[in-house]
């Protein structure tokens, strides 16, 4: 029976029976890997710790047929603050739960685990607004799905809008639209566009270089939603969690 070693990040659970809980991993290597952790409910349970939100750590799995179950765990990192501050764990959350609707299973997706992995730790660690962050991690999230906003261009007739004055965002369209272009999108502000283009040149590691006003995160968020929700479908789970937050 083969058991192999995987780094991941707890994106998700559900608890069955009394003790027991499903975990949604999101390994770098493998993609979303659902399985069993048995009794790490117990107060003593050795999987107590790995078996919870956020948790980055290398997980022995063993597979049997299709079924996966953890037989250990050693935590490399809890992203523990995330747990004391319900801005910041609801951000986390909305992050987990979007990378969940794109991964997939056996297939190694190491730029989004790294967009987590830094976005979790700025969450936990850094002084940044969690709305900061979780614009950039927008951005940079749909960008990484193929779905980068058009932002120099009218995303309807190509052609450059840098000079415009007067400018919409579809998320239908794909992005900023010219007034010359029929669309279904509201006002924009080319403040609101020069910030999405500079937030998408960051790397990982600068996210937390992000500091925006509030009339600008006021903005983007909804933004940034309509363009989440036109790739997952406004049903998806992760949609209304960010309404939540929102
Ligand atoms: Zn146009």
């Amino acid at each position: 029976m083969p058991t192999e070693l995987t780094q991941a990040i707890v994106t998700g659970y559900t608890d069955y029976r009394d003790d027991d809980r499903m975990l949604t991993l999101f390994s770098a290597e493998r993609g979303r890997i659902e399985c069993k952790a048995r009794n790490c409910r117990k107060p003593t349970a050795k999987l107590l710790a790995c078996a919870q939100p956020f948790v980055f750590g290398e997980f022995e799995l063993f597979s049997n047929k299709d079924r996966v179950t953890v037989n250990g765990c050693d935590v490399r990192e809890t992203f523990y603050p995330l747990r004391e501050d319900v801005d910041r764990f609801m951000t986390a959350s909305v992050c987990t739960q979007l990378c969940n609707g794109i991964i997939e299973q056996e297939s190694s997706d190491e730029a989004l685990f790294s967009l987590l992995y830094h976005t979790l730790s700025f969450l936990a660690y850094a002084e940044s607004d969690p709305k900061d962050l979780l614009i950039a991690f927008l951005l940079h999230y749909l960008d990484h799905a193929g779905y980068r906003p058009s932002l120099t261009r009218c995303a309807v007739c190509r052609r450059d809008i840098r000079a415009d004055a007067v400018l919409f965002y579809s998320a239908d369209a794909g992005g900023a639209v010219c007034a010359a272009c029929p669309h279904s999108g509201k006002p924009v502000s080319k403040l609101a566009l020069e910030a999405m283009r500079r937030i998408l040149l960051l790397s990982d590691e600068e996210l937390v270089r992000v500091v925006l006003k509030d009339d600008l995160r006021a903005e983007l968020l909804p933004i940034l939603r309509s363009s989440c929700a036109r790739m997952l479908g406004e049903n998806d789970r992760s949609i209304a969690l960010l309404d939540q937050m929102m």
